[in-house]
């Protein structure tokens, strides 16, 4: 069972910890009571809910009523947008983002300028950083809200977000940002930060898929994500997946205990790999920023190489990577946050997302470069 894959795409999904799922398979059969039913039993259910809230509230310095358990990262930057422009919308309809978010964020806007907002998509540098000025010139006496993600998930480029989260602040504006590739990777503390909403998703920290978090500032106006029963203090109704949530606290309880030491394993193995690709194989071209990037993140273009027909040699070797992201490598259209920091279409074409865990090894590292080498010299010469 996948005994020969080398998996190299941590930023599409990550391995379920063996400790989270253990943890987890108590709340499937043992403790199964609704957490919303008032005897003793169900109490248990209840009781792992809120010892959950609070490990994710610490991990970030929030409080445990700013934190709301949702399905993903998907869901908490749907809500996060289409929240706060209904909270909002009384002191005006103008939201700014960037041109580089992920789809979930996108897609969201672009429904949002449906129903009679207006969105405005601030550029990147060539290394895939906001540009400042941009975001500053762009901001009216009607904008609402700030959404810029924390990190990018293609190119790993980290944002200057607590710069952003000033301007917002000086101006009275609420700032969002999509933290999904960072929580469990980076340390965050949204207090110190000036963040008012925040999205997590459990799958991108080695917990289960299907979970995440929306942290709201209990200081900002909140629109609830579903109606019904009254559940997550009425903002959220639908009973708690109370095994996933237990299970994205014990991943975020893991994560954020050897986080230092993490981060350094995968800054080692990102910047050997950065080193050899640009040492040993000509034309190759590092995306996104060189400091100011995930500790796991590694994106190449490599030019006159097509990546799909490059990702499918990998993969006959048993090398997992990706082309951008996973949600767009599937469509024949080059990645949009390439084309905003300036790439040329065939450049874009080109780009390949290498994404590192802890548990990746040195020798990994060896063999799917020494791989890329050959691979890339005989589409070349072909
Ligand atoms: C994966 C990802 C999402 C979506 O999260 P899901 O839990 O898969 O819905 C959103 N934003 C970013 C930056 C991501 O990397």
């Amino acid at each position: 069972m996948n005994k020969n894959i080398i998996y190299l795409d941590n930023a599409a999904t990550t391995r379920t910890d063996p400790r989270v799922v253990n943890e987890m398979l108590k709340y499937f059969d043992i403790l199964y009571g609704n957490p919303s039913s008032v005897y003793e039993f169900a109490g248990k259910s209840k009781e792992a809910i809120e010892k959950s809230r609070h490990i994710i509230a610490k991990s970030i310095n929030a409080k445990d009523t700013e934190i709301y358990f949702t399905s993903g990262g998907t869901e908490s930057d749907n809500w996060a947008l289409r929240g706060t422009a209904k909270a909002y919308k009384d002191r005006g309809r103008h939201i700014i983002t960037s041109k580089i978010e992920h789809k979930a964020i996108l897609n969201t806007a672009k429904n949002i300028e449906d129903i009679g907002f207006e969105v405005s998509y601030i550029d990147v540098n060539e290394y895939g950083v906001l540009k400042l000025q941009g975001l500053k010139d762009s901001i009216r006496n009607d904008t609402i809200l700030i959404s810029v993600m924390m990190a990018n998930n293609e190119v790993g480029t980290i944002e200057p977000y607590e710069n952003i989260a000033d301007i917002a602040k000086m101006k009275n504006i609420i700032f969002h940002t999509d933290a999904v590739q960072c929580y469990g990777h980076i340390p965050i503390n949204v207090k110190k930060s000036g963040i008012d909403l925040l999205s997590a998703s459990a799958h991108k920290f080695n917990g289960p898929k299907g979970i995440g978090f929306l942290y709201i500032s209990d200081d900002i106006k909140k629109e609830p994500m579903m109606f019904g029963g009254g559940q997550e203090n009425g903002m959220r109704s639908g009973t708690q997946n109370v095994p996933s949530i237990v299970g994205m606290a014990m991943a975020a309880r893991i994560a954020h205990e050897n986080i230092e030491k993490r981060m350094k394993t995968e800054k080692y193995l990102r910047d050997y790999f950065i080193d050899r690709v640009l040492r040993e194989i000509p034309f190759a071209r590092l995306n996104g920023d060189k400091e100011l990037r995930l500790p796991g993140n590694v994106n190449f273009s490599f030019e006159y190489v097509n990546n799909t027909e490059l990702i499918a040699l990998l993969d006959s070797v048993g090398i997992c990577a990706s082309g951008g992201s996973a949600c767009s490598a599937s469509k024949n259209s080059p990645s949009h946050v390439l084309v905003a920091m300036g790439l040329t279409k065939n450049l874009a074409n080109s780009a390949i997302r290498f994404t590192f865990s802890h548990n990746n090894t040195k020798n990994e590292i060896d063999y799917t470069v020494n791989c890329l080498k050959y691979f890339i010299n005989n589409i070349r010469k072909s």
